[in-house]
């Protein structure tokens, strides 16, 4: 982890919009801006959190928020209301009130999701609606993020998920509107997750094909996006509502309550405070252990006045947890295949959430993958960002690349129309007769369009040379390992039984169908020819082939 960005030294020019980003949790937030060098910093609020649980809490007429609100869990449950984000815009009817069992119940005001809370000195409970608990989050926000910044906040841009409803956006809208903070864009969370890693190298990202595991507290989400000449398409997206932080919080308050209750004969888990302690001290112990290889609890007067000490190491931990490794290992690959890819068409690999913190979650996940894929978690890369963090970097990101854009341009890019690109549904490229016979992709399947690649290869006979413009598929060649020569073994390969070796899986690109050739004629031997595809918003193609250098050359269009 980073330390705490310092605020920046002088307050950014008046006539320049003062923007942020925010990730919207049901479990945290988080606020970020964009340095004048065009780094994404996370920003603290007052308490020094960078991950602000999305909690609100009511004692008497104070309201409070963040980690203190969190902390009145224990002794103020039904006053404190945790995990609303994806209440808002919903029917009370459509919510699933699960999460919210030990904290404000959400209750029905004439089909508006509502928690009765007590705000004042009298003790009267009055029902406050979800979309006035988002205005009163968004606006401690942005209050943080003003104070940070020392200036008005202009806008800001809003990271949900991908299953997020139109109504639930124009929800979204409305709170921050009335939280006096105009929304420059929402935009998905493993949009954002990939324009934070790929805005660290400030150039055009290469083409790549990325999957998102984004692991929150009370949710998975995956996706898979092709990132394509700098334009991100998702391709498929799957989601898991009673998978995340929660059930590894769940497993150690399990193991715990057991030990306790061995000890002791009385199980913490009967008794809402108990709980609620048991809770908030197993969520810390499981993020120790991802740092190190034990944790230790420590509970004053847990349950019917005993205290409580116990160790874990994260060998047991990972044991007791399989089962829930499991399920985030088959929601990565449940989403691949939904996208008709292959784990091997998957480039890179991107953990997003507070749960990537843990350590056996990205190995597991690096187990399925190739060696080839980059696994950005900080258990696989030294140089990984903080997960945590991603979605906010993103949405800094692109409210910096959004703030001057006008009014109009702005309300059309709150819409989701704009952002679906017409794509390619077959990967593009060329067959060299002549050069190298195999296929070439210029474009790969996905690619927004329009779209323009330019490619050369050298021709080492020279002569006539045809070029071929074709669409091709890809496929998995499945071959055995090649055999080791005899007396070599493996230094695991036990003596008696040698386990059979997992097969060979390859990608191939081939040709589906030729669109188009061109000849290029008298090249002299050992040349280059340069080929440009350029695909138009309406699929039509045209293609110029040329001799580097030289004056001979082709050209020509087909049809979309
Ligand atoms: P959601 O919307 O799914 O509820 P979120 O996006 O609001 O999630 P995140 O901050 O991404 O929330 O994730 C919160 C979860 O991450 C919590 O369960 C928390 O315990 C867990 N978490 C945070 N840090 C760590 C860590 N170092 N190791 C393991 N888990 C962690």
């Amino acid at each position: 982890m980073s330390a705490a960005p310092s605020p920046p030294a002088s307050p950014p020019e008046s006539d320049s919009k003062t923007v942020i980003g925010i990730a919207f949790g049901n479990t945290n937030s988080s606020i970020a801006y964009t340095s004048p060098d065009g780094k994404a910093e996370v920003i603290a609020n007052e308490e020094g959190d960078r991950q602000i649980p999305s909690v609100l809490s009511y004692i008497g007429s104070e309201e409070y928020h963040g980690a203190q609100a969190k902390s009145h869990l224990v002794r103020n449950a039904k006053n404190t209301v945790c995990y609303f984000r994806d209440f808002l815009g919903k029917s009370f009817a459509s919510i699933d009130p699960t999460n919210s069992h030990t904290s404000a119940h959400p209750v029905d005001v004439g089909g508006t999701t509502s928690f009765n809370l007590q705000q004042t000195e009298d003790e009267t409970a009055t029902p406050v609606s979800i979309s006035e608990i988002t205005t009163r989050h968004l606006l401690r926000l942005k209050d943080s993020a003003s104070d940070f910044l020392g200036s008005k906040i202009g806008g800001a841009v809003i990271t949900v998920p991908t299953d997020f409803t139109d109504a639930q956006r124009s929800a979204l809208i409305a709170a921050a509107k009335a939280a006096d903070l105009e929304v420059l864009q929402i935009i998905h969370e493993p949009v954002a997750a990939c324009l934070a890693y790929d805005a660290r190298n400030n150039t055009i990202p290469t083409d790549k094909t990325i999957l998102v595991v984004d692991l929150g507290g009370t949710r998975c989400d995956a996706a898979v996006v092709s990132s394509r000449g700098g334009m991100y398409t998702i391709i498929a997206t799957a989601h898991d509502y009673e998978l995340g932080g929660l059930q590894l919080d769940q497993v150690l308050v399990d193991h715990f309550a057991k030990e306790f209750l061995k000890r002791n004969k009385v199980d913490p888990r009967e008794d809402a405070r108990s709980l609620a302690k048991l809770k908030l001290e197993a969520e810390g112990t499981k993020r120790t252990l991802s740092l190190g290889n034990s944790a230790t609890i420590s509970i004053e007067s847990l349950a019917g006045g005993y205290d409580f000490h116990s160790t874990v190491n994260r060998l047991r931990y990972e044991m007791l947890a399989k089962k829930v490794f499991d399920q985030i290992v088959g929601l990565a690959e449940s989403v691949v295949t939904k996208a008709e890819l292959d784990l091997l068409d998957i480039d890179e690999v991107i953990l997003s959430g507070g749960t990537s913190h843990t350590p056996k979650i990205a190995s597991r996940l690096a187990q399925i993958f190739p060696v080839t894929t980059q696994i950005n978690a900080p258990a696989t890369s030294a140089v990984a960002l903080n997960p945590s963090e991603l979605s906010a970097r993103g949405a800094a990101i692109q409210a910096s690349l959004i703030a001057e854009f006008d009014q109009e341009d702005i309300e059309q890019s709150t819409h989701p129309a704009v952002t679906v690109a017409p794509h390619l549904v077959k990967s593009v490229g060329v067959v060299i007769d002549g050069a190298d016979d195999s296929f070439q992709t210029l474009l790969e399947a996905q690619t927004a369009v329009p779209a323009r690649r330019t490619a050369q290869f050298i021709v080492p006979n020279g002569g006539d040379v045809i070029v071929k413009i074709c669409e091709g598929v890809r496929e998995i060649v499945v071959s055995k390992p090649e055999a080791k020569p005899n007396g070599v073994k493996d230094d695991d390969d036990s003596e008696e039984e040698e386990e059979e070796e997992a097969d060979v899986r390859n990608r191939v690109f081939k040709v589906e169908r030729v669109v188009a050739e061109a000849a290029v004629r008298g090249v002299e031997k050992g040349s280059k020819i340069e080929v440009t595809l350029n695909v138009g918003s309406d699929l039509a193609l045209s293609v110029a082939a040329r001799v580097v250098g030289g004056q001979q050359g082709a050209r020509g269009t087909v049809e979309g």
